[in-house]
């Protein structure tokens, strides 16, 4: 047996901690980090393998094919497009462009935590805004913080909230910030964007081309299934690209996350099948948790926030016991769990864990 050195990379949970029953990898039913449990589609599969025997080749001229593939796609100039490994190095490049020592932080609580991660590994002040009714961004509050901040960063849709603000708000915040303290960067993190089913939501892309230092940031690991091959892309005014640029690891991502972003990121065929997928199954999962007296409030994304009413580490830890692994915790919403949306399969027998756990 190749024992534990083979065995810990797949049965470790998103932060890295060892999870239960490693010696069994179907038995662990993974709901914790909002990842397309269906992979990657089978034209994107076979783009892979035919990248392989690139495998000894920098991917200097594919980067570039693929970043004027994005452009195309959104209709944008290749220099208002930077591909990045995952969308994760977008935002540690804009907090290293943007923040510093004096220049700080403006994020949610809760939000998706990787902004704030490298504000504390780089020594920047973080504001976090305390999301408001119903848990959607308080935008008002975020624009208040935003004089003499370096980057806000708004996760829209919201991780782990799952909600989503509207066009013509996000519009407005840009036009303000952008007036009230031109120097500051806004990140408008779109990782969920292809989940959303409300009207009032739209792409922030136009936003982000018609102003300096506003950057929309999106990623291959959500619906096009692509989470372990580290494919992300930012979008911004050519000026904005080029801070950006120079905190760039040179060639980041590699020859097969490019080919199979090259293959799956217009493919707007199964985006439609994924998104109806996701969204059967994810009402499913809120009815689940409704019988057994947990409420979710509305998803436009590929996990639910449930509240559990009781401490959330009992709950997660007693999920944990059965093989089944749950979101971590999101101070300051300590009753509450975040559970991605597995196969219909996997929420089956999940279901049985919750009931168990729940006492339902
Ligand atoms: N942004 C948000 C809102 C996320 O939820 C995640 C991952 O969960 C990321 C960015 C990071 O994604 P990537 O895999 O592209 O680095």
């Amino acid at each position: 047996m190749g024992g534990a050195a083979t065995a810990v990379p797949h049965f470790v949970s998103a932060r890295g901690e060892p999870l239960p029953g490693a010696a069994q990898s179907s038995a662990i039913v993974q709901l914790d980090s909002n990842e397309n449990p269906n992979g990657p589609g089978l034209k994107t599969l076979n783009a892979i393998r035919a990248a392989l025997p690139l495998a000894n080749r920098y991917p200097y001229g594919e980067a570039g094919a693929l970043t004027t593939a994005i452009a195309r796609l959104h209709g944008v100039q290749t220099n208002q497009v930077i591909i990045g490994c995952g969308s994760s190095e977008i935002l540690r490049m804009a907090m290293q462009a943007f923040t510093s020592r004096t220049r700080y932080l403006v994020t949610a609580a809760p939000t998706f935590e990787t902004p704030g991660d490298y504000a504390d590994a780089f020594g920047v002040p973080i504001h976090a805004v305390r999301v408001g009714q119903n848990f959607t961004l308080n935008l008002a509050t975020m624009e208040l913080e935003a004089p003499g901040a370096g980057l806000v960063y708004v996760c829209n849709p919201n991780n782990p909230t799952a909600t989503v603000l509207g066009a013509s708000a996000m519009s407005a915040f840009v036009d303000r910030v952008g007036r009230a303290s031109p120097l500051t960067a806004v990140v408008l993190d779109e990782a969920y964007h292809e989940y959303v089913d409300d009207p009032s939501y739209k792409t922030s892309i136009p936003l982000a081309t018609a102003h300096k230092n506003v950057i929309v940031s999106r990623t291959c690991s959500k619906i096009h299934g692509l989470a372990g091959l580290r494919c992300g892309y930012g979008i911004a005014h050519s000026e904005t690209i080029a801070k950006l640029a120079r905190f760039k690891l040179e060639t980041g991502v590699n020859q097969l996350a490019i080919a199979a972003a090259r293959a799956t990121l217009g493919d707007q065929e199964r985006i439609e099948r994924e998104r109806a997928i996701n969204r059967e199954t994810r009402e499913l999962t809120r009815r689940m948790f409704e019988s057994m007296g947990c409420g979710a409030g509305p998803s436009e994304t590929n996990f639910i926030l449930v509240d559990v009413k009781r401490d959330a580490r009992l709950f997660r830890d007693g999920c944990r016991r059965d093989g089944v692994v749950v979101g971590r915790p999101f101070p300051p919403l300590t009753n509450h769990v975040r559970i991605s949306i597995g196969t219909m399969d996997e929420m089956q027998r999940a279901a049985l864990v919750f009931k168990r756990v729940l006492n339902a």
